[in-house]
């Protein structure tokens, strides 16, 4: 377990409250107005300049300690759109809105390093605190990277952390390479000709086309990746007809596709395409495919993990610190930021049996246990790569 009681005891109770005022009052892509006037008044209190207005909401704030290299710590700011199910004193009081995937701890455990480093600066470098919107979906780490963030704010290297409810407390996990995947999505538009239901052969019917057309993205998977890599193209929405006795003129499917490697994206996407032509020319009808690149997948750089698994090691043990977790189909944000700089994104072990809800579940809340590890992991990556002379 950890032993580090490094981080005071008033900070832990500030995070504490940090974490549940912002559960209590979630906010969703780009409209994160009152959580990052949270962040900010707390930064401004601890005497940390602060910079706002990335992406809208973001908030930056950077602690400066002499000359030295320069880090960037990423939380997120965001909350889903699901109506929470559980009954806590600080449930959501906004309906339809919860922070179902921990955000609102990832906040609070930034905010509490940052107290630390503030008020015992053991670090010799720049630190820039980074709060970013809109990590669900809409792609707030993109935005803020596209507005300059790192060249506003000159950082080495960028690291990022997430709650793992799946792994247990005190433990941490990470690994060199793809941590999560590329996560693309897809929308065809099958045109035929409407028609009679009792006369088809009057015209050509895109509901037996989207069947044939189900089929044949499964064989993208099955008969085009190898067996080693990893790929998923999951339809998952078909639209078509109004009525018993009409062949529909349109038909439209919606899916994703994930894989692990940008090179087996790219031919998911082409795969897709050609299989979309050869049904267009097989029944007569059109196909068009919309196929919309998403986010890259998180790919961590040897150096830096090696520094987050030393830092987490340092609080828990090297046995607690698994540095070869398999990757994720799931995907993040924070991929953009780790596509303009070297870094490494870690998994913080939250759970604490075998009925915890994982993220994105109604029932889901942070995990207040583990807010005084995450901020300890954030000053021990500082003292570490920051190291005074
Ligand atoms: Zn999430
Ligand atoms: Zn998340």
């Amino acid at each position: 377990m950890y032993h580090d009681p490094e981080i005071a005891e008033d900070t832990r109770a500030r995070m504490l409250a940090w974490r549940h005022d912002i559960h209590a009052n979630p906010e969703t892509a780009f409209e994160e107005h009152r959580t990052a006037n949270v962040v900010a008044n707390a930064l401004m209190l601890m005497k940390i300049p602060v910079h706002r207005g990335l992406a809208g909401t973001g908030v930056v704030g950077t602690l400066k300690n002499g000359d030295g290299p320069s880090i960037a710590l990423r939380a997120d700011l965001d909350a889903l759109n699901m109506t929470e199910l559980g009954n806590r004193g600080h449930k959501s009081t906004c309906e339809g809105k919860m922070h179902g995937c921990g955000h609102d701890g990832h906040t609070a455990m930034l905010l509490g390093a940052a107290e630390h480093l503030a008020r015992h600066r053991p670090f010799k470098g720049t630190v820039h605190f980074v709060f970013q919107p809109a990590e669900e979906n809409e792609g707030g780490g993109r935005r803020m990277v596209d507005e300059g963030l790192f060249d506003q704010f000159p950082a080495d290297a960028v690291y990022g952390m997430h709650n793992f409810p799946g792994m247990p407390r005190g433990h941490f996990g990470i690994r060199v390479g793809t941590m999560t995947a590329y996560l693309d999505t897809f929308e065809i538009t099958i045109t035929g000709k409407g028609c009679h239901g009792a006369m088809p052969e009057t015209g050509i019917d895109p509901v037996v086309i989207s069947a044939q057309l189900v089929n044949a993205l499964q064989t993208i998977v099955s008969r085009r990746i190898g067996a080693t890599d990893s790929a998923v193209v999951s339809v998952t929405q078909i639209h078509g007809g109004d009525t018993w006795n009409v062949v529909p003129e349109t038909v439209v499917l919606r899916g994703t596709a994930r894989a692990l490697d940008a090179a087996i994206q790219d031919r998911v996407e082409a795969a897709m395409g050609q299989i979309c032509a050869g049904m267009a020319q097989v029944h007569g009808a059109q196909v068009a495919l919309k196929y919309m690149r998403g986010y890259p997948g998180v790919v961590n750089t040897a150096g830096e993990t090696a520094a987050a698994v030393a830092a987490a090691a340092s609080l828990v043990g090297d046995a607690q610190v698994h540095t070869d977790i398999p990757p994720a189909m799931g995907s993040e944000d924070f991929a953009f930021m780790l596509q303009k700089r070297p870094g490494a994104y870690i998994g913080i072990g939250a759970g604490e049996g075998p009925n915890d809800p994982p993220i994105h579940n109604p029932y889901y809340d942070f995990n207040d246990a583990i807010l005084p590890l995450g901020a300890a992991y954030w000053v021990a990556l500082v003292k570490r790569q920051l190291a005074v002379a």
